[in-house]
């Protein structure tokens, strides 16, 4: 039976992809390195036309790549070509389903766009605080499959900590239905947490109720010029000792990433007059419409410049204002992909180590790689930097992409050195299955294992991710 015969009664001419250039388009990651065959996407309209598709795949041993809005940074929502695996998409599954005001939620189906459901929540006077580069076209389904953090975690954690409740189509087709929106329930195990950051290799989630949050009335913003990753630690600290909760994003940026957002994206400029070695990207906001976080934030870095925390700084003195700031940091990875092809990692260490990561990494890759460009940002707060690597010439630099293993090596080595986690963003994909099966504990992995194997004992769903595909 042909694949398309296997499907068409279940989803209609409406939920087939068959035409090939939309099929290519499908089966090529954004950043363009992975490369599926898929020859069919599926797309179906409800959580019983996924069940139904599941089920056929279950019954025929089909492998299913879930998909959203497939901005995944290691390849995670492409399929391994030769293994006939198929491509679910649930861009068609995007409506927000309901807004519960009183109880501070949201429900909305798996297709729905990050950036509707923000849109969606102002509206109502709330708040969804997640926020992503990609937000325009990541969808719910893969936010949450890969526990997407952003910039704004530091004040309301990342997308585990933003779900309450999740319907999930099974790999044999059932239906588990844990949508309640409930922030306390000890009935015992609290299986959402299972399928979060799971990247669908354990079932696919198609219905989630989203935790909302008071909508910030005042907010300033900040581009500050600091001498060293050090002093944007004490940085922090000192912010978050006067202002606490209000603290709401606090990213690094070195001078190379804001040189090559200069370079590549049209109109950006740089916020103060003199180049300095590293940058933080400050805000701070407040719910009360007469707070005055301006004058708080104004009068903190006063106070970090008499200290020699800060070079210098400005704020932002209007919405426009503070856009320009923000693109500058959204725009690195945009301004990176232009540049050309980069090894990057997403790695975690405790906060008060960032500074011995940074200094360790970079020397050893200086004195292994000499001529390395490094570009580092992140996310000071949650301890997590995106430490990409390359080389400015473009031959160079292609005999370096060769090496990637070499430099994983040390960055990784330095990671679990430091005691942290060589992704705490990106996730898995096919891009790190050997280096998690290198770094995470034996015991963890194994359990993992087991719990893949008891949900998915057919190896169908999401095959070669995260690890080596079981079967298949
Ligand atoms: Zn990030």
């Amino acid at each position: 039976m042909k694949l398309i015969d296997l499907f068409s009664p279940i989803v209609g001419p409406a939920g087939l992809v068959t035409d090939p250039a939309a099929l290519r388009a499908h089966n090529t990651d954004w950043r363009g390195r992975y490369h599926g065959d898929a020859e069919l996407v599926v797309k179906p309209a409800s959580t019983a036309e996924v069940a139904a598709v599941v089920r056929a795949c279950h019954e025929a041993r089909i492998g299913i790549v879930p998909q959203g809005g497939n901005t995944s940074q290691c390849g995670a929502s492409i399929p391994r070509p030769g293994h006939g695996e198929i491509i679910l998409n649930l861009s068609r599954m995007n409506r927000i389903l309901e807004t519960d005001w009183d109880n501070d939620t949201l429900t909305c189906e798996a297709g729905a766009v990050l950036a509707d459901v923000q849109n969606m929540a102002q509206r109502g006077g709330h708040l969804f605080p997640l926020s992503i580069a990609s937000e325009g076209s990541a969808e719910i389904g893969g936010v949450i499959s890969t526990n997407a953090g952003g910039t704004a975690v530091l004040r309301y954690g990342n997308m585990r900590s933003l779900v309450l409740g999740l319907e999930v189509v099974l790999p044999d087709g059932r239906i588990w239905n844990g949508l309640h929106g409930l922030r306390k329930d000890n009935t015992g195990y609290d299986l959402k947490h299972w399928f979060i950051g799971a990247e669908g290799t354990l079932g696919i989630i198609t219905t989630a109720v989203l935790r909302l949050f008071p909508l910030p009335h005042a907010r300033a913003t900040a581009w500050i010029a600091v001498p060293t990753p050090q002093a944007a630690v004490s940085l922090l600290g000192h912010l978050r000792s006067r202002s606490g909760e209000r603290v709401t994003g606090f990213e690094l940026i070195s001078r190379m990433a804001v040189q090559l957002v200069l370079q590549h994206i049209p109109g950006s400029r740089d916020p103060l007059p003199e180049a300095a070695p590293w940058y933080v990207l400050a805000e701070m906001d407040d719910t009360d419409p007469g707070a005055d976080p301006h004058a708080a934030l104004s009068s903190a870095l006063d106070q970090a410049l008499e200290e020699g925390l800060v070079l210098d700084a400005a704020i932002a003195q209007s919405e426009g204002q503070i856009n320009a700031l923000w693109a500058l940091r959204e725009q690195i990875s945009e301004a990176q992909r232009l540049e050309g092809i980069s090894i990057k990692h997403d790695i975690s260490v405790p906060v008060s180590r960032i500074p011995a990561f940074i200094e360790d990494a970079t020397e050893r890759l200086q004195e292994q790689f000499p001529g390395i460009r490094v570009v580092c940002f992140g996310h000071v707060g949650d301890g997590n930097l995106h430490y990409n690597l390359s080389k400015p010439n473009q031959q160079e630099n292609t005999e370096f992409i060769g090496q990637t293993p070499a430099v994983n090596r040390v960055v990784h080595d330095t990671v679990d050195r430091l005691g942290g986690s060589i992704s705490a963003e990106h996730g898995i994909g096919q891009l790190k299955v050997d280096e998690l099966a290198r770094y995470k504990d034996p015991v963890a992995l194994e359990l993992m294992q087991r719990i893949k194997g008891t949900l998915d004992p057919l190896g169908i769903m999401n095959p070669g991710k995260v690890f080596r595909a079981t079967t298949g």
